[in-house]
């Protein structure tokens, strides 16, 4: 399975970048040509090859004005779409035509035609394509397709990658100045948005540097934190920036959500005197979307590098890495509201659970999910309820005082195999088998069977969740 990339360009210079909407504009005719002419239901059965040998014959492609691999590498890729689009109409005639006969000589009479495009034989089958097909048309101005020979990457003395591409003009290559240090490879597709370009890519992800380097040999159990993204049960923290950017990004939002509300007022009384002008001037140049989604997707990007990092730390050296399943949300837990610390937490969450699984999968780690109700309260060592206090947790029954967050990755270990608290037990029966070891913990009742074994003995119990990597 191939995954899409998506690098960025910096600012370019606007007369490079004006070249190259005029290129997007210009294809954007090529692609709505395709639709127009082989879009329709009649026109289904043409290659794009045989498309861009008509093309060649009658001279459609001369009134583009656009270079031939650019106009032939999009009329591959429009004929792409129209298929997509033409596959997505087929099911729906599928169904309709279970719902239409329950004959299964005439059903299969049906779908044969379906299948070898010849739907145009039948009136029915002709005015089911007609009604499924979404009206085919092309929607796209802002993209330039570029064939993997087609471009080349380079880096400048001071390390910053250039990709050439072709212009409208023959030999005459447009350099793109990437904020990336990784080249762009194979197929390239480019998308023009407020003066910079979106450049995806395919990658194949067995083939990343990541899923050659094996995963460790033990055991590992994390906690997931806020200021540091997790810690393990051997007692390291692992992605100890994670704090830091988050605080730092909320001061920040709060900083810009102030000064734009004074902008608001001023642009608003402006229109109230009667200046419109300047209230529109502010509301262009000082309200405008674009720099804030900038600066938030550069932040998520440093987020995401700095959790990653630290599962691949973990991973390092667990072949089982042990951890709450952070995909599930708690009912009835508080929404997470303005406050923007505990809003940006509750989104690294997610990128940890997804972190956890795309790690495990490609190093060939092992996940498991257990049930981590209370294991931040209770005492690793004894079972007992401790008293927490900032991040110390103490336990008044043996008198450690533990680090919490370490306290509650070794819980987490000790979860994995323990036969009495399940990935499914409710929360409340949680809590009294912790009561009920506990007491049994103080008073020394001697171990009546099997279940009442101390947790953290692991064994090959069947109540866990696993996601394995192959
Ligand atoms: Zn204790």
């Amino acid at each position: 399975m191939k995954v899409t990339r998506i690098a960025h360009s910096d600012r370019l210079n606007p007369g490079k970048y004006a070249a190259l909407a005029e290129q997007a504009r210009r294809l954007g005719q090529v692609r709505s040509a395709v639709w127009q002419r082989h879009g329709s239901v009649a026109g289904a059965g043409l290659t794009d090859r045989q498309v861009r040998d008509r093309w060649l014959a009658d001279g459609t492609h001369q009134r583009f004005q656009v270079l031939a691999n650019a106009w032939e590498e999009t009329v591959r890729d429009a004929m792409t779409n129209i298929a997509a689009n033409r596959a997505a109409a087929k099911v729906a005639v599928r169904e309709a035509i279970r719902r239409h006969t329950s004959d299964p000589a005439e059903q299969k009479r049906l779908f044969t035609l379906l299948r070898a495009d010849r739907w145009a034989e039948d009136r029915y089958l002709a005015r089911q394509m007609r009604k499924h097909r979404k009206r085919g048309k092309n929607h796209t101005h802002d993209q330039i397709v570029v064939r993997a020979d087609q471009h080349n990457t380079r880096a400048d003395k001071h390390g910053r990658l250039w990709l050439a591409i072709p212009s409208l003009h023959l030999r005459r290559l447009v350099k793109i100045p990437l904020n990336t240090t990784v080249a762009p490879t194979g197929t390239l597709r480019l998308v023009l948005r407020d003066g910079r370009v979106e450049i995806h890519y395919q990658i194949d992800p067995a083939a990343m540097p990541t899923s050659q380097r094996p995963c460790g040999t033990s055991t590992v159990g994390v906690d997931k934190g806020y200021t540091e993204a997790l810690t393990d049960s051997d007692g390291v923290h692992h992605g100890t920036g994670l704090g830091a950017l988050l605080t730092a990004e909320s001061d920040r939002i709060k900083e810009r959500n102030r000064r734009r509300a004074t902008l608001r007022s001023i642009a608003n009384s402006a229109a109230t005197r009667g200046n419109f002008a300047k209230s529109e001037r502010i509301r262009r140049h000082n309200l405008g979307t674009a720099k804030r989604d900038r600066q938030a997707a550069k932040h998520r990007a440093r987020v995401r590098t700095e959790i990653f990092t630290a599962v691949h730390a973990v991973v390092d050296k667990a072949s089982t890495v042990v951890a709450e399943d952070l995909t599930k949300t708690f009912a009835g837990r508080k929404p997470l509201g303005k406050d923007m610390n505990r809003r940006l937490a509750g989104w690294t969450k997610g990128v940890t659970a997804e972190a956890l699984k795309n790690v495990s999968e490609r190093r060939g780690s092992v996940l498991v999910h257990v049930n981590a109700a209370y294991t931040s309260q209770v005492c690793s060592g004894c079972g007992a309820f401790g008293d927490r206090s900032g991040d110390r947790l103490h336990c008044t029954v043996c008198g450690v005082v533990w680090q919490a967050d370490v306290n509650a990755a070794i819980n987490v270990l000790q979860r994995h195999g323990d036969p009495d608290t399940t990935l499914h037990t409710p929360y409340r029966a949680v809590k009294q088998i912790l009561q009920a070891r506990a007491n049994r913990h103080r008073t020394r009742l001697p171990v009546q069977d099997s279940s009442q074994a101390p947790a953290g003995r692991r064994a090959n119990y069947p109540n866990r969740s696993v996601t394995s990597g192959k």
